[in-house]
């Protein structure tokens, strides 16, 4: 190590020292974590305004014997930095493609599709497409029932990595969705060379949508682009029915959010599911 001026790090630096223990420590919970199984998958309903529930997103939570429920904003930057990601990732997708095929099976869920997020560490490891392939034939997953949800962050580098393993997950029957869209810094260019199928309207449009004519005026140029690429478009964080409406006035009628169903256990979403599909 080099040492320059006020920005030389020493070795005894105590508060370095501290990050180091704490970072050390982070990496032990999260391996024992893994082990102990700790992590488990939370579903939140998509609700379409014609057919009701139509299926659900997978959000990964954290069980921890002393913290209680740790929410992804807190762990998943860590999982990311320790590569434990991969196999964490990997469990998410087993558990969901197993949900997938007990729900193929029940009259009452076979239409539900199953959203996963994936970051793109995930989806740039090398063996992703093969892990991923391996699920779709064990689990006898039909073609349009897994999608995955990927950011425009993937699309900064590595875009034609990233258009190859989408394309040939895409040959398989997998679905794409853009997520938090128009956060992100990606030139619209890339929307067609990509094999997507849905975009969704971040959050922070919706938030303020009933106060916020600008709001309004994005979500519905998100919705008039997704028309043009024969897209499906969903928004999340819909907390009040006022929302859904405005959605539904300039043409979303896919939905996500609190006002609808948080984020629940299997069975719970699978309980407010046949609630909310037999009205
Ligand atoms: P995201 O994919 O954008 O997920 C939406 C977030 O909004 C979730 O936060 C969800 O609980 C929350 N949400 C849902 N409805 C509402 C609403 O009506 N209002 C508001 N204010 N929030 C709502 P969560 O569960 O804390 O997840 C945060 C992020 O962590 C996710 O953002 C996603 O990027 C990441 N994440 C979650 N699970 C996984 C996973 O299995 N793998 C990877 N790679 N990332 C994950
Ligand atoms: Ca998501
Ligand atoms: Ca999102
Ligand atoms: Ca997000």
């Amino acid at each position: 190590v080099k040492a320059s001026g006020r920005n030389n790090i020493s070795f005894y630096d105590p508060e370095m020292q501290a990050k180091i223990v704490q970072r050390k420590q982070t990496e032990k919970d999260l391996e024992q974590a893994i082990l102990n199984e700790e992590f488990q998958i939370f579903f939140q309903a998509q609700v379409s305004s014609e057919q009701g529930v139509i299926g659900a997103e997978t959000l990964l939570r954290w069980f921890h014997p002393k913290r209680g429920l740790v929410y992804p904003n807190d762990f998943i930057p860590q999982l990311e930095e320790t590569g434990l990601l991969i196999p964490v990732g990997n469990k998410v997708l087993l558990d969901g493609c197993k949900k997938l095929q007990q729900w193929s099976k029940q009259q009452e869920f076979k239409q539900l599709t199953l959203s996963i997020n994936v970051s793109a560490m995930q989806l740039l490891h090398e063996d992703f497409t093969d892990y991923v392939k391996q699920l779709l034939s064990t689990y006898q997953i039909s073609a349009g029932k897994l999608k995955l949800e990927i950011t425009e962050s993937i699309l900064i580098e590595n875009i034609d990595a990233t258009i190859a393993i989408m394309n040939d997950l895409a040959n398989c029957g997998v679905l794409f969705s853009l997520d938090d869209f128009g956060t992100g810094f990606s030139s619209l260019c890339y929307l067609k060379s990509l094999p997507l199928t849905q975009l969704k309207i971040d959050k922070s449009f919706i938030k303020d949508l009933l106060n916020d004519d600008n709001d309004i005026a994005i979500s519905k140029t998100i919705v008039n682009l997704a028309t043009c690429l024969d897209l499906d478009v969903i928004a999340e964080g819909v907390e009040q029915k006022a929302q859904q409406e405005v959605l539904n006035q300039i043409g979303c009628y896919h939905y996500q959010g609190y006002y609808f169903h948080r984020p629940a256990e299997e069975y719970e979403f699978e309980k407010f599911t046949l609630a909310y599909n037999s009205d």
